[in-house]
């Protein structure tokens, strides 16, 4: 008896990782607001970075997709060339919102938030910075005031945005080999089911 009937899911939760497969597919070639690499790439690296600090699924998921905001909007790679600031951290965070749970969204809601946050507290990170991610930290408001910083310690998600953070300024190694998206996929497939099942628990 030959099988019928739809092709068997790889993943629990495949209609998000089709959707993200696709948003890379159809949009990550382009250019990391002048960097030496990709936005793929750049996702990947980051992602990788995490996994290979032994970071939870979320974490690595919140690594991957922490720039998926430019892949949303049509605004020029250059924008901050032009002095406009995408707010791609927003626009990430809320389309994240609809599919996954509070440790992925937040850290990719605070990943511009914790830059500003490592330029006022460590003193070597604002030096190792690159030139275009200089550039848009005066879009972005600049380093936070003291009081800013303590206040933002406070927040639950502050410590996974900080190293979502690291793992995203890492990750801009021009032709660095990296696993596949389909492999991280795996990560991005266990934080969506994490999170599924954490809201049936509060919601019983
Ligand atoms: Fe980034």
């Amino acid at each position: 008896m030959t099988a019928t009937g739809p092709a068997p899911l790889r993943f629990a939760n495949e209609p998000v990782i089709r959707e993200i497969l696709s948003l890379f597919r159809e949009r990550g070639q382009s250019q990391y607001g002048g960097e030496a690499v990709s936005q793929q790439e750049h996702a990947l690296q980051a992602a990788f970075f995490a996994e290979q600090s032994g970071a939870d699924a979320a974490t690595v998921a919140a690594a991957l997709l922490h720039d998926i905001g430019h892949l949303l909007h049509d605004l020029p790679d250059d924008a901050p060339e032009q002095g406009v600031d995408d707010r791609h951290e927003n626009l990430a965070a809320d389309w994240l919102a609809t599919r996954f749970g509070p440790d992925v969204v937040e850290p990719v809601r605070l990943h511009v938030t914790a830059k500003r946050y490592l330029c006022a507290t460590d003193a070597d990170y604002l030096r190792q910075l690159s030139p275009p991610s200089v550039l848009s930290l005066r879009l972005q408001g600049g380093p936070m005031t003291d009081a800013e910083a303590r206040e933002f310690e406070k927040h639950p998600f502050h410590q996974v945005a900080v190293a979502v953070r690291r793992f995203d300024d890492a990750a801009k190694v021009p032709d660095l080999p990296t696993p596949s998206l389909e492999h991280f996929a795996v990560s991005v497939d266990r934080a969506i089911t994490k999170s599924r099942e954490e809201t049936a628990t509060c919601q019983r």
